[in-house]
């Protein structure tokens, strides 16, 4: 970089508005304050830190090392790793209880479950800790103008508040506010897809203070149209989650009807739950509805970036939604760097360069859903005949 280019730099502090304080807007907030901007965040809801209930997408999620590099780079990635439980196979549970392993990798590799709640809390208190970040929560964005890149927020006391930024980061996930100017836009390529699919989570609780299965491993009960999985927490619970098409959901309505199901399909994992935590898990919340969103290109003029869900939002089955966007901000800084911040040219960069890859997660995303409920079950025979013949 010569010294001209660098002295634009250090007396040009751009203002950006990261949209959205969740694990994607909070690591964002991290780089682009790493970098020297003045960065606001603004998140609907109210500090996850203080909250008392917290409600998210999923309890806990799997880091893999697409993710892990970004943390790197914002010298996260030992503190979130250290808080992460490593899985090196996936277990596969049969009708009649059997386990049997198969491997993610070679020896040694892993991928690693951590809590979302957590995750999101340490991104939140990182970028906080930089002098140049400033965190809103109960700040929801209503509308921005392309234009003049002002904001309209509704405010914490009801009032609708304007901010200005040069540049704004839209990490407001699946049913992102900053993607609405988008699609009034010409050129816009948009499309979001719902699976027949729905997803409910219940937790195994310990065993005499343990964990109730082999805890490095991700669980998975594959049953062809339905399956359930299940990833090992800090407190030695696991989260299982439970993937069914909405109408298998709904026949289900009643304690003995959810026990005849579970006696049928997944019988080892009964005394694990427990007959009343099964049945209090249960009914306790509604199945949630999974979305897949592709878009193009992730650019509006030289004002608007869209990231993680909010580009690209994914069916959970490949475990590579958080991870992908986690990519999208280290991809954006290269970017940044590639082109001295000029952000007339680095926006469409970023779009040429990352709408592709995007895409493709979301179709190995889309094609995972079957592999895992159950492909997985084939690839286990030729696993075990494999193993018989060496
Ligand atoms: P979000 O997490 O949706 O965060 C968006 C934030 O924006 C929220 O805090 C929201 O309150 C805020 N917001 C929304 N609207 C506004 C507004 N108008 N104004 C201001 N703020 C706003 N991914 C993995 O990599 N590994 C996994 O194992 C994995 N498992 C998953 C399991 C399930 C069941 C599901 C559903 C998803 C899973 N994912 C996984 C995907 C992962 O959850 C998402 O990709 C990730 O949460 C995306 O982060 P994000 O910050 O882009 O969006």
């Amino acid at each position: 970089m010569d010294f001209s280019s660098k002295k634009n730099k250090l007396n040009n502090k751009k203002k950006v508005a990261v949209v959205g304080g969740g694990l994607v807007g909070g690591l964002n907030a991290c780089f682009l304050a790493k970098r020297g901007f003045e960065v606001t965040v603004f998140e609907s809801r109210e500090d996850i830190r203080c909250a008392k209930t917290v409600k998210g997408k999923s309890i806990n999620l799997a880091l893999s090392h697409r993710g892990r590099q970004a943390l790197k780079h914002v010298g996260m990635e030992d503190k979130i790793v250290s808080n992460g439980i490593p899985m090196h196979a996936r277990m596969i549970h049969s009708v009649n209880g059997k386990c049997s392993p198969i491997p993610y990798g070679r020896k040694g590799q892993y991928i690693l479950s951590v809590g979302r709640a957590n995750l999101n809390k340490e991104l939140l208190t990182a970028a906080e800790a930089y002098p140049n970040t400033q965190l809103n929560f109960n700040h929801k964005l209503l509308d921005w103008n392309p234009e003049t890149g002002t904001m309209t927020f509704l405010g914490p006391d009801g009032t609708e508040k304007d901010f200005q930024a040069d540049l704004i980061v839209g990490c407001d996930g699946a049913f992102s506010a900053t993607r609405k100017q988008f699609l009034r836009r010409s050129r816009f390529d948009y499309s979001q897809t719902y699976i027949p699919h729905g997803y409910l989570e219940l937790t195994m609780p310990p065993r005499n203070g343990d964990f109730a299965m082999k805890p490095n491993f991700l669980h998975i009960w594959p049953r062809n149209t339905f399956m359930m999985i299940a990833l090992p927490n800090m407190d030695k619970t696991f989260t299982c989650t439970l993937f069914m098409p909405f109408e298998e959901f709904e026949k289900i309505t009643t304690g003995d009807e959810l026990m005849a199901h579970f006696q049928k399909y997944f019988q080892d994992s009964i005394p694990l739950f427990g007959v009343d935590v099964l049945k209090r898990d249960f009914f306790q919340l509604p199945a949630q509805a999974m979305v897949s969103v592709k878009c193009s290109p992730h650019h509006l003029n030289e004002k608007c970036i869209l990231m993680g869900d909010a580009a690209h939002a994914v069916v959970p089955f490949y475990g590579q939604g958080m991870n992908a966007g986690f990519e999208d901000c280290l991809v954006f800084d290269e970017i940044l760097d590639q082109f001295d911040e000029d952000l007339s040219a680095v926006l469409p960069e970023y779009s040429r360069v990352r709408v592709p890859d995007d895409h493709a997660i979301c179709d190995l995303a889309m094609y995972n859903y079957i592999e895992m409920r159950a492909h997985v079950n084939s690839r286990y025979f030729l696993f075990r005949k494999y193993l018989d013949n060496v």
